[in-house]
């Protein structure tokens, strides 16, 4: 599933072939995905042109001139694609080998310019919605969305506000999407290791110091994963169609049993499961 490294990688993959466009056609191949699509949305679309992409969490905004935002989540194997580029490839990528390449492609954008941009989704967990955009903070899928790790406001104390009283595991209360917005189970796990904090620790039990270490922490493995592309293994690809490079820099995830990376620390990697998810930590590194 694309986690917000891989969701902010399509909206910057996507600003060129759309920003300042005016959607010229809009396609809608069926009635829904996970939901079904709002009223009319091909002549909603139509005619509009797109002032600007933004991110909410893993959703991406999609800003119109009409006054509306499109919202789309990509769910477990949505994808965008510009120019169709990603189709030869995406078969293997999900194996769905019987399937002729466009299948799945469920909405499709002509843009101005000749440009065209393609929502492709093999599983339908995806979803899309059209909202006037000045109130987009009480759409029934963002009003409890927490605060955005990469936004300027973010810091040990909103964290240290999320976490007051908290007897949750620190794993568990950071993939609450009320406390930070978009952290899922790679980068939580990648964010404690290098805060030296425990996946266990009670929430509202952690040293000032580590706290203080948590926020940067979480910025700076985000904005890595990022600069990289994303890191999705499996059901993700850039916008562009290469497939992100992250996963070669995880320092604990998915390594259990492995050296741990730490300087000078010499212990081995472990995993424990943790809301039925599996977190990832070194015993040594980690308090
Ligand atoms: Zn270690």
């Amino acid at each position: 599933m694309p986690e917000l490294p891989e969701v902010e990688t399509v909206r910057r993959g996507l600003l060129p072939a759309m920003r300042g466009r005016r959607i010229e056609a809009a396609r809608i191949n069926r009635e829904g995905l996970r939901w079904p699509f709002p009223e009319r949305m091909a002549e909603r679309l139509a005619g509009a042109r797109v002032e600007g992409i933004g991110r909410r969490s893993k959703y991406l905004l999609v800003h119109l001139d009409s006054g509306e935002t499109l919202i789309v989540h990509l769910g477990m194997s949505g994808r965008m694609l510009v120019g169709g580029r990603v189709l030869g490839e995406y078969r293997q990528d999900v194996g769905v080998e019987d399937d002729a390449p466009g299948t799945h492609d469920h909405v499709v954008l002509d843009m101005e310019g000749g440009g065209r941009v393609t929502f492709n989704d093999a599983r339908r967990f995806g979803a899309m919605d059209l909202w006037p955009t000045r109130d987009l903070a009480s759409h029934r899928l963002l009003r409890a969305i927490g605060p955005e790790p990469l936004e300027d406001g973010f810091s040990a104390a909103t964290l240290a506000e999320g976490f007051r009283g908290r007897r949750a595991p620190v794993k568990v209360a950071l993939l609450d999407q009320g406390l930070v917005a978009g952290l899922g189970n790679i980068y939580v796990s990648e964010a404690l290791f290098r805060a030296g904090i425990h996946p266990a620790r009670a929430a509202g039990r952690i040293g000032a110091g580590r706290l203080a270490a948590l926020a940067p922490a979480i910025r700076a493995v985000l904005e890595e994963a990022i600069e990289a592309g994303g890191s999705t293994l499996r059901d993700h690809r850039r916008a562009d169609g290469e497939i992100g490079r992250f996963q070669d820099r995880f320092r604990v995830y998915d390594r259990a049993g492995a050296p741990c990376l730490g300087e000078g620390c010499g212990g081995t990697v472990r995993r424990i499961v943790q809301a039925g998810r599996s977190s990832y930590y070194c015993p040594r590194c980690q308090r």
